[in-house]
């Protein structure tokens, strides 16, 4: 390992804090707010910001508004490294309860506030940088390395990350999703990100008016008994693959962490890689308040930690609404998806450990994301490639009201993105 050349650009990315906050600032400026996640204006920002520098990038879109920009340094080394970031934003949701405009990018009090500032534009800023002091790089130093920026990460990526995975765009040996939170006296690495299985229950049942329900079959009351049953996914054990064991303990520390959490929801963290969590997020049933409904819906968001054993867990959904009695029930399970995770000791991840080492003079603690992000979709299409997380996010800032980044996360994730392809 070359440290000098990592303590020349650990210096040159401390030189460029203005920069990076500046670029944070812009890009949260562009209200990319999906839907309809229009990213061409913010793409197009960033192709001047790497014109300007005579590096290259490409512009990938298949459908108007839905534009996607890689921007690639080639390097002499073995090996090739993809940064992965999204552009798109959730809803800003009810203005009036910002203390600052969404959209303004403000830079206050060693934050940068807006939606998107937290996830994940701070990211983009901070790989934006590290492209710039990594272009400066003797190409010798450093392998290839692709700087992608992609729509659509908040409602699937179906024109963004996913249709980029299965159409074979993305090559690489390693993928750096910034999509990751940590606080910012204490960084973190993600090794992987949770799965999922979303189900749909549907019941049944017979109309009547509502002044004689003896005559009806309400099919609200069955999916209510129903739910009762399928609650109880929560309680099914989890059986953890012995190399996630201390993942899963020092994910759990690192998430109790977290301020101002009452004892029930940092009981709440330590259940959530142990069981299912299971919740009901929607439903639907019935017309109107006189009429006996006839058919009901609900959606469950069901989601488990990666690193355990998937395949009892659909089955013991559906033994559960068996057990409930209920006729006329019927279910669509779409997974379980099993996330996914990089083996602790594999060589990304310690990669990642000691470049953020190097960063920060902290050991990072390993955890798995509680959501879902890009890399599913890396996944998902099978590709060869190994997705290791680590991102400029505060923790538990995400798509809440006066979201924000703070600087000192900007600083430490732009070092890092700068440090990890020439170690
Ligand atoms: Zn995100």
């Amino acid at each position: 390992m070359n440290l000098k050349l990592v303590d020349s650009v650990v210096k040159e990315v401390e030189a460029s804090k203005s920069e990076v906050v500046n670029l944070c600032s812009k890009l949260v400026q562009f209200p990319t707010v999906n839907p309809p996640g229009i990213t061409t204006d913010c793409v197009k920002y960033i192709k001047a910001y790497f014109d300007k520098l005579g590096i290259k990038s490409t512009i990938y879109q298949r459908n108007e508004g839905k534009a996607n920009i890689c921007a690639t340094l080639d390097g002499k080394k073995t090996g090739k490294i993809m940064y992965l970031m999204h552009l798109d934003v959730v809803p800003e949701g009810d203005r009036n309860l910002w203390s600052y405009d969404p959209f303004g990018g403000i830079v206050t009090e060693g934050k940068v506030y807006g939606r998107g500032a937290c996830d994940m534009k701070g990211s983009g800023a901070a790989a934006m940088v590290a492209a710039r002091i990594l272009s400066n790089v003797d190409p010798k130093e450093r392998c290839t390395i692709d700087f992608w920026f992609t729509c659509d990460e908040e409602i699937g990526a179906t024109d963004g990350a996913k249709w980029l995975a299965e159409s074979g765009m993305f090559k690489a040996d390693i993928c750096l999703e910034g999509d990751c939170f940590m606080y910012p006296e204490d960084p973190s690495i993600d090794i992987g990100c949770s799965g999922s299985m979303r189900t749909i229950i549907k019941t049944s049942g017979k109309a009547a008016h509502g002044s004689q329900p003896h005559l009806g079959d309400n099919a609200v009351d069955k999916l209510i008994e129903v739910l009762k049953h399928t609650k109880n996914l929560e309680k099914f054990p989890l059986k953890v693959f012995d190399e996630m064991k201390p993942v899963y303990k020092s994910a759990v520390k690192y998430y109790k962490r977290q301020k101002s959490l009452t004892d029930e929801q940092k009981a709440g963290f330590v259940k959530c890689f142990k069981h299912p969590t299971v919740s009901l997020n929607l439903i639907r049933g019935g017309i109107k308040s006189n009429v006996i409904p006839d058919t009901a819906q609900a959606y469950l968001d069901i989601r488990i930690r990666s690193g355990c054993n998937m395949s009892p867990i659909k089955q013991r959904m559906l033994e559960l609404i068996k057990e409930s009695g209920v006729k006329d029930t019927t279910a669509e399970i779409s997974g379980p998806s099993s996330g996914y995770y990089e083996k602790p000791t594999s060589q990304p991840v310690k990669q990642l450990i000691k470049a953020v080492e190097l960063a920060t003079g902290k050991k990072p603690a390993l955890k798995i994301l509680m959501g879902g992000n890009d890399c599913t979709r890396i996944k998902e299409a099978h590709l060869p490639i190994a997705c290791v997380g680590f991102g400029a996010g505060d923790e538990g800032i995400a798509h809440l009201t006066n979201e924000y980044v703070s600087i000192a996360n900007l600083m430490t994730t732009a070092k890092t993105y700068a440090i990890f392809p020439i170690i």
